[in-house]
């Protein structure tokens, strides 16, 4: 005979469902989080959250270029030394912090917020796209490097801004990738394979 006995605490249910819609979460790494948060010193927990309380009342995107920032513009944007006829569109913030670790870019950034994901109900009009349109028509941008990820997504993305702005007075370029370095060629998935012989380079 089957039952509707429910043992998980109600408050502890809500938890794993609130995590669980995030994308990329789903319900086993809602449930690890979760654990990991009832197993951690009720001091340390609420420390945590006031954290979080403290970022969500701090952080949010630049007015300018949309990167995470606790100012009303970012670091970047209000940099006097960057190059702002440059602009590096990506999907999300972290992708900006990872280029700007490398410190061999010099430009701006725009980020998009997402990627075009039709499975998801992702649209054009869900990302920033209308923005960047603005901002390279009042800025006078020279160029747009497209470097959303080498995923298909992120490749769809991509087309897609490049036809936006293929007719316009301004270089629109895709960064290059491909197999990563140190990579074995026969662990390389064939999409990234694929791009990797598209995007060969003369020698
Ligand atoms: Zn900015």
């Amino acid at each position: 005979m089957e039952t509707d006995i429910d043992i998980i605490p109600k408050t502890l249910k809500k938890v794993i469902e609130e995590i669980s819609g995030f994308p990329g979460y789903g319900e086993k790494s809602a449930q690890r989080l979760t654990l990991n948060l009832l197993k951690m010193p009720r001091g340390e927990a609420i420390e945590l959250i006031k954290t979080i309380n403290q970022m969500l009342e701090k952080v949010h995107p630049c007015k300018e270029c949309g990167i995470y920032t606790d100012k009303e513009i970012c670091d970047v944007c209000s940099d006097e030394k960057r190059d702002r006829s440059v602009l590096c569109v990506v999907e999300e913030s972290f992708d900006a912090f990872t280029i700007e670790k490398t410190k061999s870019y010099k430009g701006l950034y725009h980020i998009l917020g997402g990627r075009l994901s039709p499975l998801e109900g992702i649209t054009a009009d869900d990302l920033n796209i209308k923005k960047l349109l603005e901002r390279v028509k009042t800025n006078r941008v020279k160029e747009v490097i497209l470097a959303t990820n080498p995923t298909v997504e992120g490749e769809a993305t991509a087309t897609y801004i490049y036809n936006l702005l293929k007719n316009k007075p301004v270089i629109v370029s895709r960064i290059a990738y491909g197999i990563p370095f140190g990579a074995v060629l026969e662990n390389v998935d064939e999409f990234t394979l694929a791009k990797a012989l598209e995007n060969k380079i003369k020698l």
